[in-house]
């Protein structure tokens, strides 16, 4: 049964608040894609696994949930990282999307409800720029039309950026024009984009990147929809542009929880090409890491708080794990007369440690602390012999409830 015994953290608000869906029982979520021009490495996965417990934990919950995920397939590094490989942007697509797709299964995660891709998506990208054109937030530049953030009152708050900040630094990415905020929805069409193009009122071109998750979400999910996750680097200004954007274009607030996780470290440093410490689940899955024990790790730790990566620590975390997988089994081989009572108790305290700790903000941390302790307490019972497969059974199926969220036990 639905309740709302949830609280989650809202990045907008800063602060965590009970969760209940805005239309009776079920949950709209959109959850930013990858982007096509490079593999998704394990520190994009933690978020993608920070989504999938979200959506796992929600449907424990008694919720109907309905996920939404964008591929984005048209961006300014795409074009170029298919155009210096000499292949069509949408052979990029499908090899880097196959890649994706494949680490995404392997680390156990549940496949979102509808997966568009941004080139997919360009009619009703055109009509949202129409739209807040018409609502006069679009300045003609002369490589595209930007979106006025002057105009926006209100632009900064996902940030809680201050108005010193927004007027005295300049934006350093891709969409943005020099100088102030303003970013950019359609790009006109120059050589070196080649063959990428649309026609639009404002000639050939191409859509910016923020443009698309507002115009995906809001057609699949509604002008309002419950949670919008992302990794932290996505809260600006990604986010901030869309909310922007939904905004101009409906006059609603879009999002009811904003969600964004933690980056993973590894060896205590941002992964970055440069320093050579970025790691592939595929990669790691060749020095001996299976996916599931990658996604033990990565979920072992709540989504909010640092997580780093060593072998070392991997290889410590994981013991627990490993330890509670072979309980697992031990008990489904419990042949012991007996009543049953403990188990039922044992049972009890289980799935209560678990939901309390996961309706904390999804505390991953603390579950699996409790599930772990309470296993100690069962094999102990098991030890003296006083254990039955009654008990065994209750335990069991109190456990597998529980991994039908953590995925990580070995029985779902
Ligand atoms: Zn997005």
């Amino acid at each position: 049964m639905a309740d709302s015994t949830l609280r989650l953290y809202d990045t907008k608000q800063q602060k965590k608040r009970p969760f209940k869906p805005l239309i009776g029982k079920t949950v709209r979520i959109y959850t930013c894609g990858p982007s096509v021009y490079a593999y998704s490495h394990i520190g994009n996965f933690r978020t993608y696994l920070f989504e999938d417990m979200l959506v796992r934990y929600l449907a424990f919950k008694g919720f109907y949930v309905k996920r939404v995920m964008n591929i984005t397939d048209i961006e300014d590094k795409a074009i170029s990282a298919a155009s210096d490989k000499g292949i069509s942007l949408s052979a990029l697509e499908n090899s880097k999307a196959k890649a994706f797709f494949r680490d995404f299964k392997n680390l156990g995660m549940l496949a979102p409800n509808k997966v568009i891709k941004a080139s997919d998506a360009v009619p009703d990208i055109i009509r949202l720029i129409k739209r807040i054109c018409r609502n006069g937030y679009c300045i003609k530049e002369k490589d595209g039309i930007y979106f006025n953030t002057r105009k926006f009152r209100g632009y900064g708050r996902l940030r809680h950026l201050s108005c010193r900040e927004y007027y005295g630094k300049a934006m350093d990415d891709d969409y943005s024009k020099e100088g102030i905020w303003d970013f950019r929805l359609w790009k006109y069409w120059s050589e070196k984009d080649g063959a990428t193009g649309w026609d639009s009122p404002w000639g050939k071109g191409r859509p910016g990147w923020h443009i698309e998750c507002s115009a995906i979400s809001m057609k699949q999910l509604g002008d309002r929809f419950d949670i919008h996750c992302g990794g932290v680097d996505n809260i600006f200004p990604h986010h901030e542009n869309e909310i922007a954007q939904d905004r101009a274009a409906t006059g609603k607030n879009p999002v009811n929880f904003w969600m964004h996780s933690k980056h993973l470290t590894v060896g205590k440093k941002k992964m970055s090409k440069r320093i050579g410490n970025v790691l592939y689940v595929s990669g790691l899955g060749k020095k001996g890491v299976k996916p599931r024990c990658l996604r033990f790790y990565l979920i072992s730790e709540r989504y909010r708080s640092k997580l780093d990566f060593t072998f070392a620590e991997f290889k410590k975390r994981l013991a627990d794990c490993i330890h509670a997988r072979k309980m697992m089994s031990e008990l489904r081989k419990c042949k012991q007369q007996g009543s049953g009572t403990a188990g039922k108790h044992i049972a009890t305290k289980l799935l209560q440690g678990f939901e309390t700790a996961m309706d904390d903000d999804l505390n991953t941390k603390l579950a699996f602390k409790r599930i772990f302790r309470i296993f100690q307490e069962a094999e102990l019972l098991m030890k003296d012999g006083v254990l039955s497969s009654g008990d065994a059974k209750h335990i069991l199926s109190a456990a597998t409830r529980i991994d039908s969220v953590l995925g990580v036990l070995g029985l779902s």
